[in-house]
């Protein structure tokens, strides 16, 4: 088995510092690697070195398409607290087209196990929400099975963030049992660079390595064509055209 992925689901762009190309760029090289689409997903506030929140006012104004491949414009917020809020008004939720949720530690109060579930929970409640980002951190280990099954029926992916595996090395343990705890129980995933250089850009080696070595089923990766992401958000209430 070789799995692709035509989406890249969660990259960041230079609106903030410490990422470092630009749109077009990054779609460029997105092209180069044949994909179909690529979701722009900056930071939120507050974390620190976000996208100023006018960047997610105006962010509708490019293109659907840039070097032919599709641009969808969301963000990465942030879990704010245990009842799972996240940090974007209402307003701006509604008109992103994809939103990843992740726990940051500069905007996430760090407790325990079961307050992490709890937080967790409370974020697949949340009908913004399309993708739990990067929860294979171990400084926030959660109840991997109770998590994934609700993720499941709520209609949530859970995401296997290829950066893990070089900001986040002590992950790779906890993404492995994650993605196996979504095979077992049948939960969507999608595989994202993370990328916050264009070099990056459809980077999901790593991720996709560790798939394989588990027999993921393909069936379960959402981001293998456009088609099958766009269904997916689709299918959440979305209205995404290609
Ligand atoms: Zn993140
Ligand atoms: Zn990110």
């Amino acid at each position: 088995m070789s799995i692709k992925i035509a989406v890249d689901a969660h990259t960041h762009t230079n609106c903030s510092d410490h990422a470092f190309g630009t749109v077009w760029e990054n779609l460029r090289v997105a092209a180069q690697r044949g994909l179909e689409l690529v979701c722009m997903t900056n930071h939120t506030p507050p974390m620190p070195d976000c996208a100023h929140i006018w960047h997610f006012t105006t962010m509708h104004e490019l293109p659907d398409y840039i070097e032919g491949v599709r641009l969808l414009k969301g963000c990465e917020s942030n879990v704010l607290n245990i009842k799972g809020e996240i940090s974007l008004d209402v307003e701006h939720l509604e008109k992103a087209e994809v939103v990843v949720a992740s726990i940051h530690q500069p905007c996430y109060d760090d407790r325990d196990l079961e307050d992490h579930t709890e937080a967790w929970l409370g974020v697949i409640k949340n009908p913004y929400v399309n993708i739990i980002g990067h929860s294979g951190d171990p400084r926030c280990p959660y109840d991997i099975d109770k998590v994934v099954r609700a993720a499941r029926d709520a209609g949530k992916c859970i995401e296997i963030n290829n950066h893990s595996y070089s900001v986040r090395r002590r992950s790779a343990e906890n993404c492995r049992r994650i993605a196996e705890k979504c095979k077992e129980v049948g939960c969507g995933i999608v595989v994202s660079s993370d990328a916050h250089t264009p070099f990056d850009v459809g980077n999901v080696s790593n991720a996709l390595n560790m798939l394989e070595e588990i027999g993921f089923p393909e069936e379960l990766i959402m981001n293998t064509t456009a088609e099958k992401f766009v269904g997916f958000l689709n299918a959440s209430g979305k209205n995404i055209r290609l």
